[in-house]
């Protein structure tokens, strides 16, 4: 039997990439799902499709901004225990000089892949730490690790959330909480489009020479990392291609 089974997972930033295939792995693993994002018809119709193909399993969406922290703290009650947390949902605003970065731009990274992640992190620990248990698996990248010229606030926020990560893990040393942080390199995601503003072209250009990891990639590493055993907590995961460096 899967360590998963019968585990609460919520994931943020369900609706598509990486969250959209986590809910996929967590689902064939036989956890409940505990799905939340800003768009509610792509969270009804990975519901629709999870619970035909996995009957046994609970699904719950909730739509949910994690930028704002009263509708975080909302969606955390609607849920209920979460046994994994999988801080997902985060985003990058075109690719720009840091002079030309615009304040809104800043803003939206800093509150979505920083705030927001704090926000339902603090909504979620209380209740681990009730129950004595829990695991708080973080998407960082390896742009926090290696910082790259037109990335400067993206790069910021996700040095932001291995410091976040880090000392939550200090903070839950005493406890049976685990706390985790997986950073992938180059995956292919609606987030490649985005990152250009929509420029497939360019979007594409970035992967010449490799083949691109996919939500699948990252998923099953997800799946790996919260399913071991209790005291086994993996604090740190790197993901590449294999022809990124
Ligand atoms: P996607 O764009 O496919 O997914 C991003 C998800 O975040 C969407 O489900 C989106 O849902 C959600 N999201 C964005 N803003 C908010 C918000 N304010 N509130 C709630 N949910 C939000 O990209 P990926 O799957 O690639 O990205 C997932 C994570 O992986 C991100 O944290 C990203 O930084 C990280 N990452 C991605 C890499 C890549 O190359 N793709 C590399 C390294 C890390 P909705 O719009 O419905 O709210």
């Amino acid at each position: 039997m899967s360590r998963l089974q019968g585990k609460n997972v919520l994931i943020t930033g369900a609706s598509s990439g990486i969250g959209e295939a986590c809910a996929r792995h967590f689902a064939q693993a036989g956890s409940n799902l505990f799905l939340a994002a800003r768009r509610q018809e792509r969270l009804d119709a990975l519901k629709q499709e999870l619970e035909a193909r996995y009957p046994s399993i609970k699904i719950l969406t909730h739509v949910l901004d994690v930028r704002v922290k009263a509708n975080v703290n909302a969606a955390i009650n609607f849920f209920g225990d979460i046994d994994v947390l999988v801080n997902n949902a985060g985003l990058v605003i075109g690719l720009d000089k840091l002079e030309d970065i615009t304040e809104e731009a800043m803003d939206t990274m800093m509150d979505t892949n920083v705030k927001g992640l704090v926000y339902v992190t603090q909504a979620v620990i209380p209740g681990m730490r009730a129950r004595n248990k829990g695991h708080v698996i973080n998407i960082g990248s390896v742009a926090g690790q290696q910082a790259y010229g037109n990335g400067s606030i993206y790069c910021a926020t996700k040095a932001a959330v291995a410091s976040v990560t880090r000392a939550l893990m200090h903070e839950t040393v005493d406890t049976a909480i685990r706390v985790s942080e997986i950073n992938p390199g180059l995956v292919e995601t609606e987030f490649s489009v985005i990152r250009f503003r929509g420029d497939k072209e360019k979007a594409d250009s970035v992967y010449k020479g490799l083949t691109p990891l996919n939500g699948d990639d990252i998923a099953e590493t997800v799946i790996f990392v919260a399913g071991r055993p209790d005291h086994v907590n993996i604090a740190e995961m790197l993901v590449f291609p294999t022809n990124q460096a």
